[in-house]
């Protein structure tokens, strides 16, 4: 998956540099029909774009991804106040770019293509599943009291195309299982309990149960893969769960 970098380092939510670890995608469209990601990538790359603090992780539009705020960074496009709000809940955040006409088909194929692809590489780089409450649009965040009370993407989609956000899951969902045959044939070894984590690890997974990070099914059993694991032991290294 071909990500061009355009980090937004003169917006205050990049300068504030919250880190959280990723948990959650909110698909969001901009609203602004026929402007494309450059613009906005040179336009938002200011304090407050048009006065407001927002900020995504990235813009997507039919020349490509452009990321714009590390994934690992509290992005700011949800709304809806601060701790309630899923900016602050691990969810990473990225704008659709509109065509000037929203019934443009070819148009959409290709966003919606492009999105898909890059959904199912976050999913499959952080372990979140392309489900709901997971994968979700600002609209449904807003449903789940989540989000402020914007349409994206139901204003274009749905509307013009009838797609919804459970047929992209679904999409998402069959690319990454579709990329896991291909990739590896081999089952992926599951460690559910705690005394079945590495050694190494143990700490790094104690301190996530005892503080409450890692929930798993409530019985004991977290079904951790060792990517997981590792990615942990990092996180934990440089020192993300001790704030
Ligand atoms: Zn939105």
């Amino acid at each position: 998956m071909k990500i061009n970098r355009a980090i937004l380092t003169n917006n205050l939510c990049y300068i504030e540099g919250r880190k959280h670890i990723p948990a959650g995608v909110m698909v969001h469209s901009t609203a602004v029909p026929g402007v494309m990601a450059k613009s906005f990538i040179s336009s938002w790359n200011t304090a407050k774009p048009g006065g407001s603090e927002v900020c995504v992780h990235a813009f997507l539009d039919n020349t490509g991804v452009y990321q714009t705020l590390p994934f690992d960074m509290v992005g700011w496009h949800s709304g809806g106040g601060a701790l309630g709000s899923a900016n602050y809940r691990g969810y990473i955040g990225f704008e659709i770019c509109e065509p000037r006409d929203l019934a443009d088909k070819q148009y959409f194929n290709a966003v919606k293509n492009l999105a898909v692809q890059f959904v199912a590489h976050l999913c499959k780089t952080y372990g979140i599943l392309p489900e709901k409450p997971a994968v979700i649009s600002h609209k449904e965040g807003h449903q789940l009291g989540i989000a402020s009370n914007h349409e994206d993407i139901d204003h274009w989609w749905p509307k013009y195309h009838n797609y919804t956000m459970d047929k992209f899951r679904a999409e998402v969902k069959a690319l990454i299982l579709g990329s896991d045959s291909e990739e590896d044939d081999m089952k992926e070894v599951i460690y559910n309990t705690l005394d079945e984590v590495p050694a190494y690890a143990k700490p790094t997974i104690l301190k996530l149960i005892s503080k409450g990070y890692l929930n798993g099914d409530g019985k004991g059993n977290y079904a951790l893969t060792l990517d997981m694991i590792r990615v942990f032991v990092i996180h934990d290294r440089i020192g993300l769960y001790d704030k």
